[in-house]
Parts: structure tokens; sequence; C-alpha cells
């Protein structure tokens, strides 16, 4: 079994290394969410174990970035004790079983094989439209040109090409992509979208705002 453990605890992190090493469970450790979306994305995982509180992205943003760029990689989330609004959404958000802290060793292992033997099939779905792929390295090849993209990026270019030819609201990124149910008020989303357009000049796929609405977005040649 090959595990992701996505954690900033350093000493959780030795204790559970050391742990899953006795079990002969190959651990790649990372502490930030950024490298947690492009290490899951590359495929080759049997299970990711997340811990929700990372420093730099919110774990359930991690989540939604390796859902959202189409990974089915199975997701145990760790969380705290208080936080039942946090489990449910990020199971809501696709995550296949959670951990409360502390948790006793052997109950992470025995959920660990749990997941890993309920999980079959494919764990990517590529998304690709003609040309243009999106690939599970936080990448999008466009004929066969392979653009890098931060975990964001990926996220929001993999939801509006999964809607290809529909106009897509602000709204429904913000929830989808980022998992707000409120507008925070910033541009957060135009600024994506703008370096997106930006690393796809010249690319066969155009992000149009449509005025008051949201976006759309068409690639050349495809039926949406
Ligand atoms: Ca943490």
């Amino acid at each position: 079994m090959k595990v992701l453990l996505a954690e900033d605890s350093t000493r959780l992190v030795e204790t559970l290394v050391q742990g899953l090493a006795e079990e002969s469970i190959a651990v790649s450790a990372v502490a930030r969410g950024s490298d947690a979306v492009a290490t899951a994305l590359r495929g080759d995982l049997d299970v990711v174990v997340l811990d929700l509180g990372l420093p730099d992205m919110d774990g359930l943003d991690v989540l939604r970035a390796i859902r959202t760029a189409g990974s089915h990689v199975p997701i145990l989330v760790l969380t705290a004790r208080d936080a039942v609004e946090s489990r449910v959404a990020a199971l809501g958000a696709g995550a296949d079983d959670y951990l409360v802290k502390p948790f006793a060793f052997e109950e992470l292992l025995a959920r660990l094989r749990a997941i890993a033997r309920r999980a079959s099939g494919p764990r990517w779905s590529p998304l690709a439209a003609g040309a243009v792929s999106l690939t599970p390295d936080l990448g999008i090849s466009v004929e066969g040109r392979r653009i890098a993209l931060s975990p964001r990026e990926h996220a929001v270019l993999g939801y509006l090409l999964r809607r290809r030819g529909e106009v897509v609201t602000r709204t429904a990124i913000l929830a989808e992509v980022f998992g707000y149910d409120f507008d925070p008020g910033t541009n957060v989303i135009d600024v994506h979208i703008a370096h997106l357009r930006r690393k796809l000049t010249g690319a066969p796929v155009r992000i149009e705002t449509i005025r008051g609405a949201g976006f759309r977005l068409d690639v050349d040649g495809v039926a949406p």
C-alpha cells in the first residue's frame, strides 16, 4: 500500500511514518496543501491521509482541488475533536472517511486498510476536450504541450472544462472550487481567470466573461 500523509505536525508525521513503515506501508509525507494536491494528482497512491489544518491551504480546499481535478484517490481526513462542521464538509467534498485527533494508531491502520480494500475502479477520470486535457500533475496539455498551473488554477479550469459551453456563475465557482457559501467580496476569481487566460494564450480554449452572469469556457472545434 502506498500512502500520502499531508500533515504539518512533525511529531505526528514521525510517529505515523515509523508505525506505517513497520506495517510495510510506504508513506510519503508533505506539510503543505499545495504539495499535497500536486502529489495526490500524480496518481500512484492508494490512500491520502489529509490533515484539515495545514499552514498554506485549507484542507477542504486541498480536498476540493484533488476531486475537481478528477482524481478519485481515496482520502481519509484528520480533524480536530470539536470540528463537526468540517467533518461534514469534508465528507460532502469527497472525503471517504475521517479520524478525529487524537486517534490510536491501530484505528488509523484499520481504516486505511478498509479504505484501500473498498477502493476499486479508476483513480483518475481524465478531463479532456479536443486537443485540451487536464493532466494529473497540476498541468494542462494543449496539443501535446504542457502548461503548468497552480492548484487553484487547475481546480478552476477543471470546473470550467467540466461545464464547458455553459455560463458558470461566480457563486458556483466560489462554492464548488473554493468552498465559500458566501461572496468574500474579493476579485479572487477574476485574478485566477486572468492568470489562466494568460497561460492559455494561443491555445484553442477561450474563457469569456459574460457580463453580469459569470464565465463560459469553450474549446475550439468541440461541441459543448
Ligand atoms: Ca495541522
